[in-house]
């Protein structure tokens, strides 16, 4: 996890990268492999019985293997998408909108990214569902008043992030599973995993959840691609989420007959070159092993905690950080300048920083600030790039 295999560092030694819940830097592997794919393998999949497209088919199911083996599901449980947003979206419109009623209930927590609001927000107000919202208490998602939710039996969908893009907090799915299986059996638990993917070893066995979506480029993949997990169980009763070519069993003038997950949910030409370099991506991050990055993480979080907890001018939106709890995702703001005025202090020294709503206004109105700055850090950062910004940080004049 050496910052000399991401050929971008190469380019920019002294960028300090810490915006990697936006998205990730990618290893030398993984856009090799990008070319390669495009110089020695480029073809359709699916429709060609000729080499080459026997090739380019063969490459995208091993990448459907490999990200299997990655979350321990099985590959006929992957879906190919192009990301985070592209799987809520599709979910929200084709999966459940379809037997929303109205009266039913929605629920996400206060944490969500904008991606995990608005497609609810829109299927709701479509059929006169009600979008609840999970609040925090003590510092975690407040469990109670979800269970009180579900005693309702009104909730047709749980869909939750597995990791806060602001301020970490992880969500516990398994109790939330334990509640769905004490009051309400029907509700279905949807993950948005597009932050804990990086930082976690995920397992869909113990997960809790019946779906999981996650984006490739922020685990150091290419942009572009997405993954659904579906439990096989749902998957084989779930409807095709688009229709087009490769998703079928028969076409007739007026009727048509799908095909098994995962072509199913795959209509169209899927993003094959992108999951063939993604195989490079996860080979790599295998080879030093997410336990490896995350004990690492967690240090480098830590660090930043204490050290900005210490420093005259700055508030922490999180009161009690620590990596158990947490994801590596430190945000803050300062007394006097504003996070885009800070954020951009800090480029002018080569941090770069996320600064704004980063995609989640409810959370930043619920904690009672307008935006914040955020330093999110992924598997290649130093323990000089946190001393590096500390010491920035605590220069900062106005
Ligand atoms: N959910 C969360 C928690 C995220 O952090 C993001 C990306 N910032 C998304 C969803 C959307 O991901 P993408 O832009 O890759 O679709």
């Amino acid at each position: 996890m050496n910052k000399q295999d991401f050929p971008l560092f190469s380019k920019y030694p002294s960028l300090i990268y810490l915006d990697n819940a936006a998205t990730t830097q990618k290893p030398a592997v993984m856009i090799n492999a990008l070319e390669e794919f495009y110089t020695s393998k480029n073809a359709n999949v699916h429709r060609g019985i000729y080499e080459l497209s026997e090739l380019a088919s063969a490459e995208y199911e091993q990448a459907r293997n490999i990200v299997a083996k990655f979350i321990n599901a099985s590959a006929q449980n992957i879906v190919f998408t192009s990301g985070t947003t592209m799987g809520l979206n599709l979910l929200a419109k084709y999966l459940i909108e379809p037997t929303l009623k109205a009266g039913d209930l929605l629920v996400i927590s206060i944490l969500e990214h904008h991606s995990n609001i608005l497609p609810w927000q829109e299927i709701a107000q479509n059929k006169g569902a009600n979008l609840k919202y999970i609040e925090l208490k003590d510092n975690e998602l407040d469990y109670e008043s979800l269970g009180d939710l579900l005693k309702t039996n009104k909730v047709k969908v749980i869909s939750l992030t597995m990791m806060s893009n602001v301020t970490g907090l992880k969500s516990d799915l398994m109790r939330v599973k334990d509640l769905i299986r004490q009051y309400s059996p029907n509700t279905l638990l949807i993950a948005d995993a597009a932050q804990y993917i990086a930082h976690e070893k995920l397992d869909v066995t113990n997960s809790g959840a019946d779906i999981i979506v996650f984006s490739a480029h922020k685990l150091y993949g290419p942009m572009g691609l997405g993954v659904i997990w579906i439990e096989p169980k749902l998957a084989k009763k779930m409807a095709p989420l688009f229709k087009g070519g490769g998703m079928i069993s028969k076409v007739e003038k007026f009727t048509a007959t799908w095909a098994q997950s995962p072509e199913r949910f795959e209509a169209g030409t899927p993003p094959v070159a992108a999951a063939s370099a993604f195989i490079s991506s996860i080979e790599y991050i295998n080879s030093i092993g997410l336990d490896t990055i995350k004990a690492k993480e967690a240090e480098l979080a830590n660090m930043l905690y204490q050290g900005i907890k210490e420093l005259n001018n700055y508030r922490l939106l999180v009161s009690d950080y620590n990596s158990s709890k947490y994801g590596p995702v430190i945000a803050f703001t300062h007394n006097s300048i504003h996070s885009h005025d800070l954020a951009q202090l800090l480029s002018y020294e080569n941090i770069a920083m996320r600064s704004g709503h980063h995609c989640a206004q409810p959370l930043h109105d619920y904690l009672g600030v307008l935006s914040s700055v955020r330093a999110s850090i992924g598997m290649y950062n130093t323990i000089e790039d946190i001393e590096r910004t500390l010491e920035v940080l605590k220069n900062i004049r106005i």
